[in-house]
Order: C-alpha cells, then structure tokens, then sequence
C-alpha cells in the first residue's frame, strides 16, 4: 500500500470492510471510465488487503482454537497471494505485505497436524471466460488469459456441467479445504504453544524441525504396548525400550523478538 492511504486497523472487522467496499467502489467507477491502469491497481490495493485481513483473522482464530475456521483462512490467503503475485510487481507484493504473509501462511500450515485430504475428480461440461463469457474450446479461444487482470477483473474459467466422478483421499492436494480428520482427536499443541508466544500475527519467528535424544528413564511410565515415544508408530517393546537413549522429533521455535515469557521453557511430550 501506498504511503498517502490511511493505515486501516486490521482488528476492526467493520473498518476492513468500509474500505473494501470504498476500494471496489472506486474501482468500478475507474473500469466505466476505461482507466484500466487505475482499476487494475485498485483490484491490486484490494487483494492486498483481504490477504492481510484474512491473515490476522487466521491467527485470531487459532489463538481461540478454531483451527479448522483458520486453516480454511490461510487457504484463502494463499489462493489471493498467487493471484496477486501474478498481477503485481515485485515491489508493491513486498510492501503490502503478501510477501511475509505467503512466507507465513506456509508456515503455520506445516505447523497442523493435518495430512490426508479429501478431493473429487470432476468432469466438466465446459468453460467459458470471466471477461467475454465466451465458451472455451480448443481450437477457439478468447484474447483473455486465465489469472490475468482485465480492467480492474480477474479473468478466470468457469466450468459448467460440473459432474463429480469419485472422491479420492490424498495427502498432497491442489486445494487444502476438504480436511478428512475429526480435529478432536488431533493435537494441536504446536499452534497452541506458538500463539501463547507471539504479540502479533506479524511477529516474525522461526521453526527448526530436528531431533533431540532422551535419557531412557524419562520414559519410565510408558508401556511395553504403548506407542514409541520416538513417534515411529511401532510398539514401544518393539521399538526403542531397549535403548539408552531415545531420539524424538523435536522443534526449536526461535522467535525475532525474544521470549515473553520465560525463555527456557521446553515442553516434553510426556
Ligand atoms: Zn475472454
Ligand atoms: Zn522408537
């Protein structure tokens, strides 16, 4: 954003909208004049902030464990940062923000204990172009590119004759929304520690994935037929009860502006 607009308090939902509303309604008046240099920076100035917005959303909610309302956020954000990245230079996706929020939409994603996901095979009828709602088909085409903006629009292809033909349940999908997971039985300790860490969603920090080695005696009270505490799924008799030390997946948060709270705090899974 540009440094003559007024800074928008991201916490006032009202606000937010008042100037999303403002935005789209210059916008307008920008495309009927055909200034399409103005309306396209007004779509731009728009998508920047919706990504911030629904960032801080994001990170309100999971503070208030509602990871499910927030991951669908950061998919959200996530969608809007490769439109934009698209359609913007380089300068203006840094200085709005999108920047640090793409880096960190990543990062809280990896931080869920989400992994499988539900996604349908479609078929469809046909498209046609957002712009010119010309019908696509392979040998006609219109001028328009798909992702690209057109006097202050996102040109998009909109399916027709959606057929769905089977659900498949996979860990790396194209879109993160259809989650098959009952979150109750998740654990979602590593976004609960980080928030009660961080001032604001736009603290920076950091997330070092290793491991670190136990002495065997922290585990006295597991069973033999537990789960290994080295999170390999097998039987701890199995697996490392045997062993003098027992290596377990560990992260490090390192947070730029320091601890606010006791900087020796460690958390142990048992
Ligand atoms: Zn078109
Ligand atoms: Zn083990």
């Amino acid at each position: 954003m540009t440094d003559n607009r007024p800074s928008i308090n991201l916490n006032n939902h009202t606000e937010v909208e008042s100037t999303l509303a403002a935005l789209a309604d210059a916008k307008t008046i920008a495309a009927e004049k055909g200034d399409e240099s103005q309306a396209n920076q007004l779509w731009r100035d728009i998508q920047a902030l919706k990504i911030v917005s629904t960032y801080v959303t994001a990170i309100n909610n999971i503070k208030q464990q509602k990871y499910r309302d927030a991951w669908c956020e950061l998919e959200q954000c996530e969608i809007t940062c490769n439109f934009l990245s698209e359609n913007s230079s380089k300068e203006f996706y840094k200085n709005s923000g999108a920047d640090f929020v793409e880096k960190y939409v990543r990062k809280w994603q990896s931080l869920y204990p989400y992994c499988v996901f539900a996604s349908p095979a479609m078929v469809v009828g046909y498209y046609t172009c957002s712009i010119c709602n010309h019908k696509i088909r392979p040998r006609s085409r219109c001028q328009h590119i798909k992702g690209r903006i057109y006097n202050g629009e996102l040109c998009t292809h909109q399916a027709h004759d959606l057929e769905i033909r089977e659900i498949s349940i996979v860990t790396n999908p194209v879109q993160k929304y259809s989650v098959v997971h009952n979150d109750e039985t998740l654990d979602f300790s590593l976004l609960e520690y980080l928030c009660s860490h961080i001032c604001s969603p736009f603290d920076e920090w950091e997330a070092h994935w290793t491991t670190k080695m136990f002495p065997k005696d922290r585990f006295h009270s597991v069973s033999e037929d537990y789960k290994c505490p080295c999170q390999s799924g097998n039987n701890f008799g199995q697996c490392c009860s045997d062993k003098v030390e027992i290596e377990i997946p560990h992260i490090d948060f390192v947070f730029k502006n320091g601890l606010n709270e006791n900087a020796e705090v460690e958390r142990f899974p048992y």
